[in-house]
């Protein structure tokens, strides 16, 4: 006879609280209930270790996820612990509902702004957000147990009575209402598993009731595991197909694996394993540079891989993806509040079963523990890579470029990191070498006391690289993106060091002495000149004695404006709003260079005007690239001046 009855519940409409909730992550479901059949085997499994439980022989532990298009169902079959009548009642009827309770009671007022990370705690009742009517039956583990057959039609209604399962465990049917049709497709369905269930514990094997079998011969033998596991690892692996590989084919494999390389420990794992696991992870054709493996159970347990990838270029757009998980169950992807920010340009897999997850995430951003574990991973982090810098310098190197954004960003937004890092960040010199900030300081102590040179653009600076060379002046490569906020840090940190751009300034190195007379008289003569020849009024002018007589005229840059203009420009500004166009440029003239010369000498000549033009044309060229009029311009000027050779 069917027991009935109404759930304990005071809201009568439960089921379309639910429905609503979080409409984006309906899928959840599906992890809830092939969890729980995982559970259901764990839990069998250690009755059996316990004594309590007699397997019998070739016990095969599985779920078995089911769908059918035509029905619109799915159906979750384990072969675990099952439930007695007892139990349902308790678990399903009393439990469950008062979890799902408890939990919409205590995140029914909160919005989609403060999503809950994982969404456990729903549990089995999450059906309830994709199907109207869900059943359940099983049949319990124990001795004479009896099958029960449960059934809830979206209500708060109930009935329970006697099943007809003749196996042990479980089986749970959803019949997916009209919203939902779409997890019944077998594609959607697949593509859901693979998110949520990839590692978890108990092989999952995905069905599809409606397709057309192909040509089901009955294969009684047991495959051989060796076999099989090559064939799940080695997708693209299709040379010779004999007949007995054909066969092996055609049995059915789990979706996910049992043993994910994190729960490893370390030392068993190869490195074709790390590479392998990072390939089907992360569907990522380029190879991983390296990576940690964590792995710890005191005082909290965690373990995961983090890989550092390889960026193609310094424009990629480094984008990592570290997925959560808790006792090999996916919970989210880039949850920054327990992995710090800058990590999530890595790609990797941590999990941490002592997570509070059934918490929203401004409350996992106040929570110590959480911050304690994401202080470990920041440290593991940091001792990789210092240890790495230590004792394998020269890998270190070679990776640098790919991996100095990533430590760059990091200490940048973690002091910890910062601090735990400091001595192992490298610059590129002119040499191709790579050397400390303390080393480059040094070397130059003589000539360029406390401040660091910097190339961003090898070609653009090509005229400064070389009067460096000629010098025998050193300076350091800083490309990427990250460098100019990485150089303002690095100031902050070290406050009397100063970062130059190598076009900002000519130290002493380079030029010789001049009198200020010198200077006075000569500066005038040639900003008139320029002035007139150039049209332009405001032009800044200094006139230097260079050692290197072939330099006419360059510009410099001052280090203070140019980062100015460079942050108003990122704050979306040009540079002619700005106000900053040509300002903190200045026009260098050489007072060695024979054309120089021949201005001081000449100043009412008849070509001093085309000198002056072609000169500061010449000196912007070798810092910038000239407007579109201004290039005009230079190439007519340029053609005029070669056609002078003719006459
Ligand atoms: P939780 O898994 O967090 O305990 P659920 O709502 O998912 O919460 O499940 C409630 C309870 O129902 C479980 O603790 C378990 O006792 C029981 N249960 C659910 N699914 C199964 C199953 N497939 N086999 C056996 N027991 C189950
Ligand atoms: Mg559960």
């Amino acid at each position: 006879m069917a027991k009935q009855g109404s759930l304990s519940i005071n809201s009568e409409n439960i089921f379309p609280i639910i429905k609503k909730w979080l409409y984006s992550d309906h899928d959840i479901f599906v992890r809830e209930l092939v969890s729980n059949g995982c559970d259901a085997v764990t839990k069998l499994k250690k009755l059996s270790v316990m004594g309590e439980f007699e397997e019998p022989e070739n016990t095969n532990y599985r779920v078995d996820v089911v769908v059918s298009p035509e029905d619109k169902t799915i159906k979750f079959i384990d072969n675990g612990i099952g439930m007695t009548e007892g139990e349902v009642d308790e678990y399903i009827n009393q439990i469950a509902f008062s979890g799902a309770e408890a939990f919409l009671a205590q995140y029914k007022d909160k919005t989609n702004e403060d999503q809950i990370i994982g969404h456990f705690g729903l549990g089995f009742y999450s059906a309830f957000m994709v199907a109207d009517k869900v059943t359940i039956d099983t049949l319990s583990f124990k001795e004479d147990a009896a099958p029960v057959h449960w059934e809830c039609d979206g209500g708060t209604e109930f009935t329970m009575e006697a099943g007809d399962r003749t196996e042990r465990g479980t089986e749970i049917t959803l019949y997916l209402n009209e919203d939902s049709f779409e997890f019944s497709n077998e594609y959607r369905c697949r593509e859901v598993l693979e998110k949520y269930c990839s590692f978890m514990p108990v092989e999952i094997y995905f069905t599809n009731e409606d397709a057309e079998e192909p040509e089901k011969e009955e294969i009684p033998e047991v495959v051989d595991v060796d076999a099989k596991e090559e064939g799940a690892e080695d997708g693209d692996h299709e040379v010779t197909l004999d007949e007995e590989e054909e066969e092996e084919d055609n049995t059915p494999k789990p979706i996910n694996t049992i043993h994910p390389l994190w729960t490893k420990h370390p030392n068993e794992c190869t490195e074709e394993e790390y590479r392998t696991f990072y390939r089907d992870t992360f569907h990522d054709y380029k190879e991983p540079l390296f990576w940690i493996h964590l792995n710890m159970d005191y005082p909290f347990n965690l373990k995961g891989i983090l890989y550092f990838p390889k960026i193609n270029t310094q424009y990629d757009t480094i984008e990592g993806t570290i997925k959560l998980y808790n006792n090999q169950v996916f919970i989210a992807d880039n949850i920054k509040e327990v992995i710090p920010e800058y990590l999530l340009l890595l790609k990797g897999c941590i999990d941490c079963p002592d997570l509070p997850l059934n918490v929203s995430r401004s409350a996992l951003q106040n929570d110590g523990f959480v911050k304690k574990i994401s202080n470990y991973i920041t440290k593991k982090v940091a001792e990789k890579l210092s240890g790495m810098c230590k004792t394998d310098r020269e890998n270190y190197e070679k990776y640098w470029d790919d991996i100095s954004p990533f430590i760059k960003f990091g200490c940048i937004r973690d002091t910890k990191f910062n601090d735990k890092m400091t001595d192992y960040i490298i610059f590129k010199n002119m040499e191709g070498k790579y050397i400390t900030l303390p080393e480059y300081l040094e070397a130059g102590k003589e000539s360029y006391e406390n401040q660091v040179f910097y190339i961003t653009d090898d070609v653009a600076q090509s005229q400064y690289i070389n009067m460096f060379k000629e010098q025998n002046m050193d300076a350091v490569y800083l490309t990427h993106n990250i460098d100019s906020t990485f150089i303002t840090h690095l100031e902050q940190r070290n406050q009397d060091v100063h970062f130059l751009r190598i076009d900002s300034d000519l130290t002493d190195n380079f030029k010789e002495e001049l009198s200020e007379e010198e200077v006075k008289e000569t500066t005038d003569k040639l900003a008139a000149v320029f002035k007139k020849a150039t049209g332009k009024e405001n032009l800044i002018l200094k006139v230097e004695k260079l050692k290197n007589a072939d330099v006419a005229s360059m510009i410099t840059v001052s280090e203070q404006t140019r980062r100015m203009a460079e942050m108003m420009e990122m704050y979306g500004m040009s540079r002619s709003e700005t106000g900053f166009g040509e300002q903190g440029e200045t026009l260098v003239l050489n007072m060695n260079n024979e054309l120089v010369q021949y201005l001081l000498e000449h100043e009412e000549g008849e070509h001093v005007d085309i000198i002056c033009q072609q000169l500061y044309d010449l000196a912007q060229l070798a810092n910038h690239p000239l407007k579109p009029e201004e290039m005009t311009a230079f190439v007519s000027r340029s053609n005029k001046i070669l056609s002078i050779l003719t006459k």
